[in-house]
């Protein structure tokens, strides 16, 4: 595939002025701006675009994808840039496509529960517009992130126990595909089983498939009463069992979270809280009052069988926030408790069994400088457990990046780990070619 890179001076010029005809001075090749858009929140090094077309239409992305794919293009979506494993580098150079201008909420069907918002709508601007409707729209990744891009890494977050992931709240969607057609996939029947499930097949597809341009989701009640509580276990496979449990029996929780002594540590210290230094589970409740109060008792017994102590309830929305911002503040909090680390890897899920990963112990497969970093922490949703795995800056070389978490891999049976540090690694090469470019042909 030729890269701008490749082409030739007048090539590359051509296909810029013909954007800059398009967009005017919404086509930026300013260098800060470039560099702003060549990383996203991971540790990878910038590798900037050569332009960034800030669109304001459907149209527009159209347009600009079919001009790219004459050229044969890299193009890259980009949301808000909060995406954790390197995807919004242009490894190859090429068009970045900022959705950050389609930020208009089409429209709210409060009675269907569902609305309709362009690429560019952020998750707190959402539920702001929501907020006197009694709706909410309940994914919740931590960072304001796009609703085009949430949608594109299929995004999950401390609520997914309860309203599912982006998989489950997505119900039809426009797609510019990449030889610059216009789509439409879904619709807002719930109940549908005709045809190919196209939206599912975009959802997640991290801009590899096209570029999303407007997103029906699925919209919930507000709770009349949300209890949110910080619950101290005396070890990690203790809390584990109380929220497997908690499942089971079929208590709806809507957040549960674990989030081990070492990354407690790490939160007091960036977010100047005192939580007590023990393995802990954050929770939430939803419901009426009393069904509330009825899921409070039945995980309080739960919890008391696997020795939970130090209950603390909060109510206010405020108390709730500042809980849950500590908690969302974590990935930071780690990168504050280790500013020598070169690499942290947020590995894809691994399942109950393997949660004994949480506790470190020394391990001959891994060199010993990792292990004194490995305590940097866990989160849990429900029963599956995502660690990271943080590498100090003693080991930039890739391929030792790329036997290290191999070897962490294979020593704690993580599935799909490979592919997450895969892309990582992928990211970081100049070889290679990032998963997130819409090869425009
Ligand atoms: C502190 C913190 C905590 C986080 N916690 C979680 C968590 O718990 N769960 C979770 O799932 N994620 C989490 N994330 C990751 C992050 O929030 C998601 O990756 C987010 O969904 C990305 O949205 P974005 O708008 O920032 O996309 P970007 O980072 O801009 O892009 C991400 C990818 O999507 C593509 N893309 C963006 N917009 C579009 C579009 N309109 N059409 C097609 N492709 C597009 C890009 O090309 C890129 O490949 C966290 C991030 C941070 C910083």
């Amino acid at each position: 595939m030729k890269s701008v890179l490749n082409q030739d001076r007048t090539e590359r010029e051509l296909l810029i002025d013909k954007l800059r005809t398009l967009l005017g001075d919404r086509l930026s090749t300013n260098d800060s701006i470039l560099q702003q858009h060549g990383r996203g929140e991971s540790w990878h090094p910038t590798q900037a675009p050569d332009a960034v077309a800030f669109a304001q239409s459907t149209e527009e992305v159209s347009q600009i994808v079919k001009y790219c794919a004459a050229s044969a293009t890299p193009v890259i979506a980009y949301g808000t840039g909060t995406s954790l494993e390197g995807q919004v580098q242009a490894v190859k150079g090429g068009i970045c496509i900022d959705l950050g201008q389609m930020d208009q909420i089409i429209e709210v069907n409060n009675e269907d529960l569902d609305c309709k918002v362009e690429a560019g709508v952020t998750r707190k601007q959402l539920n702001q517009h929501l907020r006197d409707t009694g709706l909410f729209f309940p994914i919740d990744p931590g960072a304001d992130a796009s609703i085009g891009g949430m949608t594109a890494t299929r995004a999950s977050g401390t609520n997914a126990v309860r309203y599912g992931t982006m998989r489950e709240n997505v119900l039809a969607l426009t797609v510019v595909t990449a030889n610059g057609d216009i789509i439409h996939t879904g619709t807002r029947a719930r109940k549908s089983a005709a045809g190919y499930d196209l939206t599912r097949l975009f959802v997640g597809s991290e801009g590899t498939l096209g570029i999303i341009t407007e997103v029906t989701l699925r919209l919930y009640g507000l709770a009349e009463a949300i209890s949110a509580a910080i619950v101290n276990f005396p070890d990690v496979r203790s809390a584990a069992n109380a929220t497997i449990q908690t499942i089971q029996m079929g208590i709806p929780i809507a957040r549960i979270e674990l989030v081990d002594r070492a990354y407690i540590q790490a939160i007091n210290d960036y977010s100047k809280t005192d939580y007590p230094l023990r393995d802990t589970l954050f929770l939430e409740f939803h419901g009426t009052r009393d069904w509330v109060a009825e899921q409070v008792k039945l995980f309080d017994e739960i919890s008391q069988e696997f020795g939970a102590s130090g209950f603390a309830w909060a109510e206010k929305e405020e108390d709730r926030s500042r809980r849950w911002k500590a908690r969302h503040d974590a990935y930071y909090a780690v990168w504050q408790c280790h500013p020598v680390v070169a690499a942290m890897l947020p590995m894809s899920a691994c399942q109950y069994p393997d949660l004994r990963i949480a506790l470190p112990k020394p391990n001959r497969t891994l060199p010993r400088q990792t292990c004194i970093h490995r305590y940097s922490a866990m989160s849990v949703t429900a029963i599956f457990t995502s660690p990271y795995l943080s590498i100090p800056t003693t080991m930039k070389c890739s391929s030792l990046l790329w036997r290290l978490t191999h070897a962490w891999c294979n020593a704690h049976s993580i599935w799909a780990v490979p592919v997450a540090v895969s892309m990582a690694l992928a990211s970081a090469s100049s070889n290679t070619c990032a998963t997130n470019t819409v090869m425009a042909r």
